[in-house]
């Protein structure tokens, strides 16, 4: 190799390996997928989490007038402190008392619910590491960890249990490069809210085998009625627990791009270098928007408590709506949601043998119905596909009524049943009780 006094003579500008490596996992599947909608029936997208598509999901004007103040504040154009202001940590702090004893000290304000996750995650983890994470889950946890080299191992949830967590499965993935466990509560894309028993025995794990917990707390409060729902962090006794959670869902203001990382240590085991590195990684961004900042105690303590509940008995509602039409349907099987905004379908590929996957079925359901559903892949969970329940009650009813339709043109009958079943070893038995509905 001689040596080069200047740069090269031509040009040759690489893309690092970070950017290189950093997949948006939803993306690549969507856009592999043969997804044109069947142009004469309107498109019905259930496949977009984020509550404002449709117009039908507001804030109040209290959160709307926060902002509007704040642009007033000719301050809330400075920098902040890379954490975020004091005055605004205070109000977090106050916010998320439920999760625990929490300081403005243990208030990291961050650019949304994802770049809380980015920085538990690159603070506990290094390439080579590993974090635990649910599957079915929110995928966002491979995207930003894989470009780093940080691995990304499963844990199964149980869909015949509420998506409980499979402890013993969890305890088994745990090995020495394991830097923390994820856990998503309420889920998506489940929908599942964690009892306090459960919360306690995941914490017993985690316990046992010294590994912190990165609880995704977006969806907290979000629970149907005959829920309750509790903070990791509120339970536990050792493990440190960083929380994530933000404005987002629950205010439905996803673009405004407001989260924070809570930091919960009762034994003082971040002392040594964890909270430490969470504040020297706020300065890569020099801190969220301080526009956001300035308005958020107000959001936080102005926000009255009926819109909240509107919202849930909404989305509630709809999961009703939703489970009650999709239950008749057959082969399909959907998991009644505890919370948050989207409901899992179990679909009985055996049920449908022209499929050979969730994939094709969610493609001639878009192709045929103009119903776009996201397949269970997506969650690194097969055989399923997710739906919001953000959209507005008639077009939730319109979809119902299209997959019904769908399901009953492409339902196996007896007969061809019979003869996959002569053909192939393992086929789910059939379920008498779907046939007796399909008439
Ligand atoms: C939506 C979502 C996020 C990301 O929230 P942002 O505040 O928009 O970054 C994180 N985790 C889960 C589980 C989500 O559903």
């Amino acid at each position: 190799m001689s040596h080069r006094l200047r740069g090269s003579q031509t040009w040759e500008v690489r893309a690092s390996a970070l950017a290189r490596k950093t997949h948006n996992v939803i993306r690549e599947i969507v856009e592999n997928l043969q997804v044109e909608p069947n142009p004469n029936k309107p498109l019905i997208a259930l496949s977009i989490g984020d509550p404002t598509t449709f117009g039908n999901l507001n804030p109040p004007d209290q959160v709307l007038q926060a902002v509007r103040d704040s642009i007033e504040l000719l301050k809330s154009r400075s920098y902040g402190p890379g954490k975020g202001h004091q005055d605004v940590r205070e109000a977090v702090a106050e916010y998320c008392s439920h999760q625990g004893p929490v300081t403005p000290d243990d208030v990291i304000l961050c650019s949304g619910c994802s770049h809380a996750i980015e920085m538990a995650v690159t603070v506990l983890a290094d390439a080579g590491q590993n974090i635990l994470v649910p599957r079915p889950g929110f995928l966002i946890y491979r995207t930003l960890s894989e470009g780093l080299g940080i691995e990304i191992k499963y844990y199964n949830l149980l869909p015949d249990q509420q998506w409980i967590v499979d402890l013993e499965d969890l305890e088994n993935q745990i090995d020495d490069k394991t830097a923390a466990i994820v856990i998503i509560n309420p889920s998506n894309p489940c929908g599942s809210v964690y009892s306090k028993e459960h919360l306690t025995e995941i914490l017993d794990v985690a316990s046992r085998n010294c590994v912190p917990i990165i609880a995704d707390e977006i969806y907290e409060h979000m629970v149907f009625s005959g829920n309750e729902y509790h903070a990791i962090s509120s339970l536990s006794t050792d493990v440190p627990v960083l929380s994530c959670g933000g404005i987002t869902k629950r205010f439905l203001v996803p673009g405004w791009r407001m989260g924070w990382v809570i930091i919960h240590d009762r034994q003082k085991i971040f002392e040594k270098e964890v909270r430490e590195g969470l504040n020297n990684m706020t300065t890569r961004i020099l801190g969220p928007s301080t526009l956001v900042q300035r308005a958020l105690p107000a959001i936080l303590q102005l926000t009255p408590q009926s819109f909240f509940d509107e919202v849930l008995l909404f989305l509630e509602s709809q999961a009703k709506l939703a489970y009650e039409a999709l239950r008749r349907i057959p082969g399909l099987r959907p998991v009644m949601p505890q919370g948050a905004m989207y409901m899992m379908i179990q679909i009985k590929m055996s049920l449908f043998p022209q499929f050979k996957s969730e994939l094709q079925f969610v493609e001639r359901l878009m192709s045929e119905q103009s119903v776009f559903c996201l397949p269970g892949k997506c969650f690194a969970f097969p055989n399923y596909m997710r739906i919001v329940l953000t959209v507005p009650e008639d077009v939730l009813r319109e979809a119902c009524d299209r997959i019904t339709v769908f399901c009953r043109e492409h339902v196996a009958s007896r007969d061809t049943l019979k003869e996959v079943d002569s053909n192939t070893v393992s086929v789910e038995p059939v379920d008498e009780v779907i046939f007796a509905n399909k008439t």
